[in-house]
């Protein structure tokens, strides 16, 4: 995406995370991949209301200033995920309310109740506290950045990511209507799950249409536990196939253990 877009687009989407209440004061932030090692950000203590397109930062993949304009110090956890992920191209962080209600109460938004979230987002798992602009904040993200496409941070907010601002976006979007309507459903008695056998199906229809890759089925979802559904991409599971075809998992040390019993056996 040229610069001159990506400016234009980062102040759209701040006027949409502010009137949509994502955000107050200079909350939240909103950044874009430009190049291989440059990045274009929302600069520190502004509100994402009022910005103008001249205003945003440029720094390197580490952070080192490229313009004029203090970017803010959240932006570590912004490049993290850009060196993590080379497919990612654009970060939003707010502190959508529903979504951080979870995040405060100490919940991920990981239970199987929606089709549409199943199919374009997946699990989001809830990273442990870690104080914001610090090394804390980022090494508790650092488990989660590879398989998922939002993660609540503990006693702070949101952030999603995605292959442009739009799609950061709309995974914001989607994490914050998710946290609402499970809230609601709560005050009625409970959500439903859907049932193994549906959240199978639409594993595959996800992963068929592109909405998202087979690294999703790595992700820390308590339901997927619960699914034919498993991880191939883990380094700490080895997959075996039986003679139906089917494949059965074990983790690193469930092969070593079984090894060893084989061997006492021989
Ligand atoms: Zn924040």
């Amino acid at each position: 995406m040229d610069e001159q877009t990506a400016r234009k687009l980062i102040v759209e989407i701040g006027k949409l995370m502010y009137d949509k209440g994502y955000v107050t004061s200079s909350d939240g932030n909103i950044s874009c991949r430009l190049g291989e090692n440059l990045i274009l950000a929302t600069p520190t203590q502004v509100s994402k209301g009022r910005m103008t397109e001249d205003i945003m930062a440029l720094t390197d993949l580490e952070g080192k200033p490229l313009n004029d304009r203090r970017v803010s110090s959240e932006i570590q956890m912004h490049l993290l995920i850009y060196r993590m992920r080379p497919d990612i191209n654009a970060v939003c962080h707010a502190h959508v309310p529903h979504g951080t209600a979870f995040a405060a109460a100490g919940l991920s938004i990981d239970a199987p109740i929606l089709s549409e979230v199943i199919l374009t987002l997946g699990c989001v798992p809830l990273t442990a506290y870690g104080t914001p602009s610090t090394s804390e904040l980022t090494d508790s993200l650092k488990p989660y950045v590879e398989h998922h496409n939002a993660l609540l941070l503990e006693n702070h907010g949101v952030v999603a990511y995605g292959k442009d601002l739009w799609q950061a976006f709309d995974r914001l979007e989607t994490l914050e209507h998710t946290a609402k309507i499970a809230i609601l459903a709560k005050i009625l008695g409970g959500a439903n799950d859907l049932p193994k056998d549906a959240i199978e199906k639409l594993i595959n229809i996800r992963e068929k249409a592109g909405y998202l890759t087979e690294a999703a089925r790595c992700q820390a979802c308590g339901y997927l536990e619960h699914t034919d559904i498993k991880c191939s991409l883990d380094a700490e599971s080895v997959n075996i196939g039986n003679s139906n075809g089917a494949k059965i998992s074990f983790t690193r040390e469930e092969l070593i253990e079984l090894l060893a019993q084989a061997a006492n056996i021989g």
